[in-house]
């Protein structure tokens, strides 16, 4: 993301001069308070709602320029999704569920099924499968939910708060199942309000009223423009100019 900016009819400023590259093979926790901006940046991230500002890149390529119709399959082959009350299709299996992940990948039904039964395996709900959501825990659901995201090896995986809506004992079940994952070569961002979580991860990328007021893979980078002596960790910049 560069400079990206989001503001809202009523002039909500949601998101202002966001600067933030995401490498592959990284697991990041993008954490602030609620009302920061931080659901506003997955959508951003994730090509679900477009910037009023700026410029979202993958893999080099300017989402900007692209159709409607472009970004859905940029987004279909490149991101995951994870979101706090998961979005299962009630009467549909966790098979069918999972398999709904490839849907824009040009897969035949019968291989999706199969793409997604071995996707079921991996967040270990092998013997799962044909349950309805309504028959599964809330761990179970995000779960399927997880495999859902996954089943297309998207470039990145995003989740916003995936612990949120479970007790803390299943919540860390997920967390886990995010850090196996990752160690198996899945790029992954959790977007968070909870400060002990995003410690547990090897980057932290703090959000506040909308800008990026720390990053904890550019300590010396610029975080804006905010207050000044808001923020003493910030130091005097040097840029390499462009992304960095
Ligand atoms: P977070 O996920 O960190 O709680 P959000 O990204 O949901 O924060 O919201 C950031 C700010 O943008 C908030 O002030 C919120 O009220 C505002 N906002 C979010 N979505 C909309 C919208 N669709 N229209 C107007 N304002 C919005
Ligand atoms: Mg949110």
């Amino acid at each position: 993301m560069d400079r990206v900016g989001k503001s809202y009819p009523g002039g909500v400023h949601a998101l202002r001069d966001v600067s933030l590259t995401i490498t592959e093979g990284e697991l990041l926790a993008i954490v602030g308070p609620s009302g920061s901006g931080k659901s506003t940046l997955l959508h951003i991230m994730g090509l679900l709602d477009r910037p009023t500002g700026g410029s979202v890149l993958i893999h080099g390529q300017d989402s900007v320029r692209l159709s409607d119709r472009e970004l859905s399959a940029l987004r279909g082959r490149a991101l995951g999704f994870v979101f706090q009350q998961f979005h299962l299709m009630d009467g549909m299996s966790a098979t069918d569920n999972v398999a709904t992940g490839l849907m824009y990948a040009g897969v035949p039904a019968r291989r999706r099924r199969a793409l997604a039964r071995e996707a079921l395996a991996r967040v270990g709900l092998a013997d799962r499968a044909g349950h309805l959501p309504h028959q599964l825990s809330g761990g179970q659901k995000q779960r399927v939910a997880i495999a859902r995201a996954l089943v297309n090896r998207p470039a990145l995986v995003l989740a916003d708060e995936p612990t949120g809506a479970l007790d803390s004992r299943n919540g860390e079940a997920v967390m886990e199942l995010m850090r196996e994952l990752h160690a198996q070569g899945t790029t992954t961002a959790i977007i968070t309000h909870d400060r002990e979580l995003a410690d547990s991860l090897p980057r932290q990328v703090e959000i506040l009223d909308g800008r990026v007021r720390r990053d904890s893979a550019r300590p010396d980078g610029p975080h804006g423009d905010g207050p000044s002596g808001d923020d003493s960790s910030t130091g005097p910049t040097a840029t390499t100019g462009g992304l960095v």
